[in-house]
């Protein structure tokens, strides 16, 4: 065994004594009147006053004079308690020397030292514990943007309400419409200083009985009012709309800056009509937002039930575009691109048919906003460039020299199969990616999904021409044709319909000519219906055009002799 001394007494003392010296906690000894005999360094630190200011002053002496009401009963109390059981323990606020407010808890014991009483004081400063606790509170049910309480309160305090009312209660689901362009417009500090004044804008308003005004995160808001009278509410909402149809300035101190306009869309539902239960109040004001948004955006809409079936018919045409994909029912048709000068066919673009089983064969306007909606583009455009590529291969095979346009929605470049899917597949039928064209819309480029840029260029590299469809109809036309590499232009049928008799139609499509010719594009005349409108475009110089004067767009045997007339097959 190994040699053991036992410490002396003196010694233990002195461990005690400097282990309470450099205690974390502030400790000091009173006698049995409850006059400070000593105290320790943390105390003289974390209190301020020093052993030789207390000495021989009582308990509480040190702020006495402001003590509070309350403070002085709790004195009391710690005093009859230390006398009947010795003991004592409490959270208490300490009032510092320097002004400052300490959340403590304190213990007091009464020991005996021969035959005399003493107590022993021991104060642990908890502020930042109950402030790190407030803090996650805070971050708990509010959003820390806005300040405002988070969905969780938002749902807590509408079920509250629920059970406690005896009035009308409307719950609001609100967004920011066009939220993802805005932000990737303004980036992420604009976009939270346009959140913060739109959410200042609501809140100056005052809104009567509004019961909760709710973050729930981006643009998605949710507004609860309790009132007599749901007509009142509307009321409320109206100038909800009005207040942000004003645009908003972001930097108050740049005169020249663009100003932003903030639409808004709001489903409403109120308790008793709508349901009685909070879970289904809360789905029928989302299902009024999603129709709103379906719609366009910008609007408030009520429950109804017309809500629901159109949701159910939507549900319906979701589960048919499914079966479609899956019994290979959508197939292309082609439209004849044709060179005006001489009336050749230079190529064709396929354009989306579905062959349904009890309507018949339906055009993309039946469906196409289902696809989008639903993530189902990268499906059409797989089945599409499967059926295109066959179909290029076996014009090969018979000898004509064509290419084929397909649509592509901008969401499907976001795909990172998309440029594997179509190198795969001319490898594998031994087609050449010059006889593929891509045509992206404009409306779908506002978007600004991620990875188009990359995917364009990739593709643009291997070969694939590119064309920005539908030019004019968006409001960033120019900017698309600077950030994409497109080879063609092809300018919306809204311009060429009217070309012959509007001379501002005319120069429109005159200065669409003159860009692309500057740019070193090629411009296509999608929508040419007369001969009148043929023979005016050619004379423009626009060299590609299509349209039913030509030809509608035909099935794929159509296609095929239409070409073998050409080919003289
Ligand atoms: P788009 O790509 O601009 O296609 C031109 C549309 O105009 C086609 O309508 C075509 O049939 C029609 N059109 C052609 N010539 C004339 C004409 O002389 N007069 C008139 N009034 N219309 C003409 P469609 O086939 O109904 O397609 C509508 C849109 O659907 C297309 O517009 C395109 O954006 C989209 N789309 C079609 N197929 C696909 C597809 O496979 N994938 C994707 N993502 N979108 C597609
Ligand atoms: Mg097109
Ligand atoms: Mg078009």
């Amino acid at each position: 065994m190994m040699n053991f001394t036992p410490i002396s007494c003196a010694v233990k003392q002195q461990l005690l004594t400097t282990l309470c010296e450099q205690s974390q906690d502030a400790i000091f000894i009173l006698d049995e009147n409850l006059r400070y005999l000593s105290v320790n360094a943390t105390y003289e630190i974390i209190l301020g006053y020093h052993e030789d200011f207390l000495l021989g002053r009582p308990l509480g002496i040190y702020a006495a004079e402001f003590l509070s009401e309350n403070e002085q009963a709790v004195l009391q109390d710690l005093s009859n308690r230390l006398d009947s059981t010795g003991f004592y323990e409490g959270k208490f606020s300490l009032s510092t020397r320097y002004g400052q407010t300490l959340d403590c808890h304190i213990i007091y014991r009464k020991l005996y030292v021969d035959d005399k009483p003493y107590y022993i004081g021991k104060v642990r400063d908890m502020s930042s514990e109950v402030k790190d606790k407030r803090q996650l509170t805070h971050l708990l049910n509010f959003d820390q943007l806005t300040g405002l309480p988070n969905r969780k309160v938002f749902l807590s305090q509408t079920s509250e309400l629920l059970l406690d009312t005896f009035q009308e209660v409307v719950i609001i689901r609100l967004n920011i419409d066009r939220y993802r362009s805005l932000s990737s417009m303004l980036g992420p500090d604009g976009i939270n200083e346009l959140i913060k004044r739109f959410v200042g804008r609501i809140n100056e308003l005052k809104l009567d009985g509004l019961r909760c005004f709710s973050h729930f995160g981006g643009d998605d808001f949710g507004l609860l009012f309790e009132s007599n009278d749901a007509n009142m509410v509307r009321h409320q909402l109206d100038r909800l709309m009005q207040t942000c149809e004003r645009p908003f300035i972001l930097n108050d101190e740049d005169a020249k800056q663009t100003p932003i306009y903030c639409r808004i869309s709001a489903g409403v539902s109120y308790y008793p009509k709508d349901d009685s239960q909070f879970s289904g109040l809360l789905t029928k004001a989302e299902k009024a937002l999603h129709y709103v948004k379906q719609q366009g955006g910008d609007d408030i809409r009520w429950f109804d039930m017309t809500i629901d079936e159109a949701a159910a018919n939507s549900l319906q045409l979701e589960a048919e575009l499914r079966t479609a994909i899956d019994l290979g029912q959508l197939v292309p048709y082609y439209q004849p691109k044709i060179e005006l000068a001489s009336g050749k066919i230079t190529g064709f673009e396929a354009l989306v048919r579905w062959q349904h089983p009890t309507r018949g064969l339906l055009s993309p306007s039946n469906f196409i906003e289902a696809i989008v909606t639903n993530k189902l583009s990268f499906e059409l455009f797989s089945q599409m460039i499967v059926q295109i590529t066959k179909q290029l291969s076996l014009w090969q095979t018979m000898g004509f020299d064509q290419h084929i346009c397909i649509n592509a929605d901008a969401a499907e470049f976001t795909y990172s199969e998309f440029y594997a899917v179509v190198s795969g597949l001319f490898t594998e039928y031994n087609i050449q990616a010059s006889q593929l064209h891509i045509e992206v819309t404009e409306s779908s480029l506002i978007q600004r999904h991620t990875n188009v840029k990359n995917q364009l260029a990739a593709l643009k590299a291997l070969g694939i021409c590119l064309a920005l469809d539908d030019f004019g109809t968006g409001y960033a036309s120019l900017s698309y044709l600077q950030e994409y590499p497109f080879d063609f232009i092809k300018i919306d049928k809204s311009f060429i319909s009217k070309i012959v008799n509007d001379c501002t139609q005319h120069a429109i499509v005159k200065a669409i000519l003159d860009l692309a010719a500057a740019l070193d594009m090629q411009v296509i005349a999608e929508g040419i219906e007369t001969e009148a409108q043929r023979d005016l475009l050619s004379d423009m110089g626009c060299k590609y055009g299509q349209g039913y004067w030509f030809s509608k767009p035909v099935t794929a045997e159509a296609a095929t002799a239409m070409l073998s007339a050409q080919y003289g097959k």
